[in-house]
């Protein structure tokens, strides 16, 4: 069975859910999986930030905003009276869950409340419109099987026996539908898998059904050789590995969600990236085989903002023993990860993407030496095959970077990556050089 899930954008109006209906009804059955209509996800946020700064009028203002909007999406996607008047019950009914949350002491609890209204809302309204079809497809509560442990990891044997416990009890069905993002933590109570995290509940989807394929459906025809955001003329990458698709994913790629790859690769699960708006297009394939066409290549460049390179300069004259282990103790201590690491004789340069506790970790750096930081830089990533054998590729890299100051420079941590550390106003630059230089 293959898992297919389709991102805010392809949910965004009635056009856009029935045109998912067709890409996903072929006869083959499926579990589908949703992400909350485009926009919406932004739009419970911001009921949040009111609830928080106790503007309950703002907050109901926004619900009845967003409310109205849906009736409109169900006027259009429906033809019967009596799915349009099921599909209102639906929505109506995660909207006085959202209103329930409006309490003089809003917490944590009733933020994640409110986050999960919209996979609730999507799936709610594609189960409708499939029945309305004729399809026979079911609706598999996230709520029910996907769930989180007390460090926040997915805990894997839960999910799995739950899961397939529930598709075994509804095994006459054509269809699936589920949840993106959504999930139950430790304690029981609704949590979410982070922005972006429908990615991710597929991946996991796929792992414990031992799917063939897990598809993720967007708005562009797979991974683009550079940000499309940023870069005229960006083509679509045919084959990544999935060392190659992670390092893109976390080095901001957009189109995949960090967190997705690593349930994939590790069940040998291809992942497939593909354009709702394209059905036809190849997109991208991505799996634990390198492309043989590929060898010797550089696929893509990404871009990951909001970076804080920390300088520490070790007291002595040789860099002491024991001096490195010091600083990644540091760091460790604040549960804060380092990207990029470069070492000199004297010194160590990291970067870290969470400042929450830049000021603990800075006061404790400075016992074993100066300390310089620098903030708003970007971490540019070029991706592709990168063994050190193959001579030429990273100066390549280097030099369509000859006219743009470099921070940091990181290369030989895996056979697939080189990163180099700019500064926030030279990201497009940087991007665009690479494209001219790499892709011709
Ligand atoms: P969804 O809502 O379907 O999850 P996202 O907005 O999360 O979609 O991801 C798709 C977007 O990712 C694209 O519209 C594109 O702007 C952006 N993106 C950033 N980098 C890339 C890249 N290298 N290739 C393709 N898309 C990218
Ligand atoms: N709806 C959630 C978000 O916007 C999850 C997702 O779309 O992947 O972040
Ligand atoms: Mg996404």
């Amino acid at each position: 069975m293959k898992v297919l899930k389709f991102g805010g954008t392809s949910v965004g109006s009635a056009e856009r859910m029935k045109a998912v209906a067709r890409i996903v009804c072929d006869g083959e059955r499926k579990i589908v999986v949703l992400s909350a209509m485009a926009g919406t996800t932004n739009t419970l946020v911001e009921i949040c930030d009111y609830l928080y700064k106790k503007n309950a009028d703002g907050a109901r203002e926004t619900i009845a905003t967003l409310e109205r909007k849906y009736w409109g999406v169900i006027e259009e996607l429906y033809e019967a009276e009596e799915y349009k008047q099921a599909a209102r019950d639906a929505v109506r009914a995660c909207v006085v869950s959202m209103r329930a949350c409006i309490k003089e002491l809003f917490t944590i609890y009733e933020e994640k409340e409110i986050l999960a209204q919209g996979e609730l809302m999507s799936t709610a309204m594609m189960q409708l419109y499939m029945q309305e079809q004729g399809v026979k497809s079911v609706l598999l509560p996230a709520l029910d099987y996907m769930r989180i442990n007390k460090n926040n990891e997915p805990d894997m044997s839960y999910i799995r026996t739950s899961l397939n416990d529930m598709l075994k009890s509804v095994p006459e069905a054509d269809m699936y539908i589920t949840q993106g993002y959504i999930c139950r933590n430790a304690y029981g109570e609704v949590d979410n898998l982070q922005r972006g995290g429908s990615d991710y509940s597929a991946s996991l989807i796929g792992a414990v059904i031992g799917a063939d394929e897990i598809q993720i459906w967007t708005d562009i025809d797979g991974m683009h050789n550079n940000d499309p955001r940023y870069v005229e003329n960006t083509r679509p990458v045919r084959y990544l590995h999935f060392d190659e698709a992670a390092e893109l994913g976390y080095f901001g790629a957009k189109i995949l969600h960090p967190t997705c790859i690593q349930p994939a690769k590790q069940n040998n699960i291809p992942v497939r990236l593909l354009n709702t708006l394209e059905p036809q297009a190849p997109g991208t394939f991505i799996s634990n085989y390198p492309h043989p066409q590929d060898a010797h290549t550089i696929k893509a460049v990404a871009a990951k903002d909001n970076i804080t390179a920390i300088k520490i300069k070790s007291g002595r004259k040789l860099l002491a023993h024991g001096f490195l282990r010091k600083v990644f103790e540091t760091f460790e201590t604040y549960k804060t990860t380092i990207d990029m690491v470069a070492t000199s004789e004297v010194g160590v340069s990291v970067t870290i993407d969470n400042t929450r506790h830049l000021p603990e970790i800075l006061d404790d750096l400075r016992q074993y030496g100066t300390v310089m930081v620098d903030e708003n830089m970007v971490i540019v990533c070029v991706v592709g095959d990168l063994e050190w054998q193959n001579a030429g590729l990273e100066s390549r890299a280097l030099s369509a970077l000859k006219d743009i100051p470099v921070r940091m420079v990181s290369y030989g941590g895996s056979n697939y990556n080189i990163s180099f550390l700019v500064r926030q106003e030279d990201k497009i630059p940087a991007l665009q050089a690479l494209s001219r230089e790499l892709f011709g």
